[in-house]
């Protein structure tokens, strides 16, 4: 996509230093998958995003939000517009009441891991099933992560977003609708931060907890190969693992994408895989599910870019 110099001298001041023209996103994606995004932004602050946003539409240049890319993948012709990176807003604040719970609000691009840690200092209880997940708040929110039987609506106490005009709005927690993996939000508008409303624990017993947590993820992940977590939403009542396990199909490949020996609903890459490798190998799965069992298994991942 070609882009006027009036844009580019415009949203190089907007963001200084932290704009990159045609990104490899597989540096960037957990997956190591992906072809050049024309734009990279990391905006600092709410004002950057804003005016980068701004200057976006203004433009009409395609935009996308992303976290830590731990549940993206890139196509392997890129992708045509811009991505926004979250990473740079990374404030966080605690407040306690007093009263046995408190809040902590982070940005967007805070790590959940850094969100974990900060509740064990805190002795906050709560956040401990998110003990492992890679991403950031921004991403999370949006796939409403959850592992362990809690997912992040457990937690929220409200999220500001803004538009694509730029409108920025809090939303608390009884207004905004969550769904298995999902925050149900206007289309092109990007989270900005969230609240978490969490109680007091324990310490001992919050870190046990966390410590069984990422124990039972080493166990049954394949945390020595690129991934982008679990491929597909669980059916219920069986775990879409479980149907690709029983199949047979794990260790089945495509390229350098494999069905992992360890977790039927993960795919890793050996080494070379490509985003071509890994959709076709997803197809291949989804064809011989519905084939063989009648369901038809959805992708909890998110594909973005051009062929
Ligand atoms: C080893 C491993 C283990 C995992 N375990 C789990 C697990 O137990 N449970 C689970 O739910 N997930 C898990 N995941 C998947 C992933 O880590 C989570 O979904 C995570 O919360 C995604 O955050 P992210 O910042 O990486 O989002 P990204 O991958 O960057 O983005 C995901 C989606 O959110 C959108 N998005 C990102 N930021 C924003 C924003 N600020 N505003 C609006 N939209 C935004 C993107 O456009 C995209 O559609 C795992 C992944 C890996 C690699």
């Amino acid at each position: 996509m070609a882009y006027n110099g009036a844009f580019k001298k415009e949203i190089e001041q907007i963001v200084p230093g932290r704009i990159r023209w045609h990104e490899l996103m597989a540096h960037h994606t957990s997956m190591g998958v992906g072809g050049t995004a024309d734009l990279f932004i990391e905006p600092g602050n709410v004002d950057e995003l804003r005016k980068a946003l701004a200057c976006l539409v203004g433009y009409s240049i395609p935009f996308v939000p992303v976290g830590n890319c731990t549940n993206l993948i890139v196509r392997d012709g890129g992708y045509r517009g811009a991505i926004i990176s979250l990473r740079g807003m990374g404030t966080v604040d605690i407040k306690l009441n007093g009263q046995g719970n408190g809040f902590i609000y982070g940005e967007a691009g805070v790590a959940l891991s850094r969100l974990v840690e900060l509740t064990v200092r805190e002795c906050f209880t709560g956040m401990e099933f998110c003990a492992g997940i890679p991403g950031s708040i921004g991403g999370a929110v949006k796939m409403n992560a959850g592992a362990y039987g809690s997912e992040l609506k457990d937690v929220i106490a409200e999220v500001t977003v803004i538009d694509r005009n730029g409108i920025i709005a809090a939303k608390r927690r009884g207004d905004l609708s969550f769904e298995y993996r999902n925050l149900v939000m206007e289309e092109e508008s990007i989270i900005v931060s969230a609240v978490f409303g969490l109680q007091e624990g324990d310490e001992e017993q919050i870190r046990k907890r966390i410590a069984e947590i990422i124990s039972m993820r080493k166990q049954k992940h394949p945390l020595g190969y690129r991934n982008a977590g679990s491929i597909f939403k669980n059916p219920k009542p069986v775990p879409a693992g479980k149907i690709i396990d029983d199949l047979g199909l794990k260790g089945s490949r495509v390229g350098d994408a494999q069905i992992s020996e360890q977790h039927g609903n993960f795919i890793i890459n050996l080494g070379s895989a490509t985003c071509r490798d890994i959709i076709r190998l997803i197809d291949y799965i989804t064809k011989r599910v519905v084939e063989e069992t009648g369901i038809s298994l959805e992708t909890e991942i998110k594909i973005i870019g051009d062929v």
